[in-house]
């Protein structure tokens, strides 16, 4: 199944139609965006209960929120992709780089991306989000606790995340909108398999980013585990698993987004985020972040 945030409520997504959860499950499952991962089991069965006469909608004209818009935790894995690790000069690492990608920066499908500088860098990520609690899990539990996919965005201020004298990363990527998510959650049932689908950015349609989540040197399941070995994760709980090559910022020239700039971001299977890129000049001045 796919679940999105439809007009700012919870909706099962058919094509290109859409149904409101919480009026079609009698409010079974909430209509607060994300709320439905806090009793994952009983949406998942609200929604294969569903009768064949139900009020679908044309999803034309409905503004799509992110689908889990106000998660408990929301981490951030970077070094996940040999190719991204090489292009930015690194050795491969022992463990991926674990950061916060703070919820504030979460935003839509097909919101705006705000820009406060001109150092800000595209990096296409699979999402996935828990419907279960996974504390000290193994690999399988971990699997067992997995509610969908999402594409993700995980935009990132390099000048802030690298700024002297130990880099910002968790700031320098949780700027508001700088976490674009969706267009829905997506089940395992509708993917052949996670750890093989191709993940594309294009920006104003030249491919930046092609890939395949293949290439994750650590897969999902192991992530969360080893995650879960450290801090107990939870439903609604989300992930950012990675970015494979071809980030702006260590292109030669570097390549850094502007006002005007349109980011598509797909991943096969799951769908597909188009944001539009516009300054923001709101920012203090002074020091950064
Ligand atoms: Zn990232």
């Amino acid at each position: 199944m796919r679940i999105a945030t439809v007009n700012g409520r919870a909706a099962l997504l058919d094509g290109d139609r859409y149904l409101d959860l919480a009026r079609a499950t009698s409010g079974v499952v909430p209509a607060t965006p994300g709320a439905f991962l806090q009793s994952w089991r009983q949406t998942q069965q609200a929604v294969t209960d569903l009768g064949s006469e139900q009020d679908w909608q044309p999803l034309a004209g409905a503004r799509l929120g992110a689908p889990v818009p106000d998660p408990r935790q929301s981490i951030g894995i970077g070094l996940n992709y040999a190719g991204h690790v090489q292009e930015s000069g690194l050795d491969l690492p022992d463990f991926p780089l674990v950061f916060a990608k703070l919820p504030g920066s979460l935003c839509g499908p097909n919101d705006d991306v705000l820009l406060p500088s001109e150092s800000v860098d595209w990096e296409a990520e699979l999402v996935v989000a828990l419907g279960g609690p996974l504390d000290r899990g193994s690999r399988q539990e971990a699997a067992a606790a997995i509610a969908g996919f999402m594409v993700g965005q995980d935009l990132s201020d390099r000048r802030v995340q690298h700024q002297a004298p130990g880099g910002q990363h968790t700031i320098g990527k949780s700027y508001r909108t700088f976490g674009p998510t969706g267009p829905a959650l997506v089940t395992l049932e509708e993917l052949a398999d996670p750890h093989d689908l191709e993940i594309r950015c294009r920006i104003n349609g030249e491919v930046m980013q092609d890939g395949s989540t293949a290439q994750m040197m650590v897969d999902v399941c192991e992530l969360l585990s080893m995650l879960s070995a450290r801090l107990p994760l939870g439903p609604g709980d989300l992930v950012f698993t990675g970015t494979p090559e071809g980030i702006g910022s260590t292109r030669n020239p570097p390549r850094f987004l502007r006002p005007g700039d349109v980011i598509e971001t797909e991943i096969a299977g799951l769908g597909r985020l188009v944001n539009t890129c516009v300054a923001d000049s709101t920012y203090p001045t002074g020091p950064r972040p």
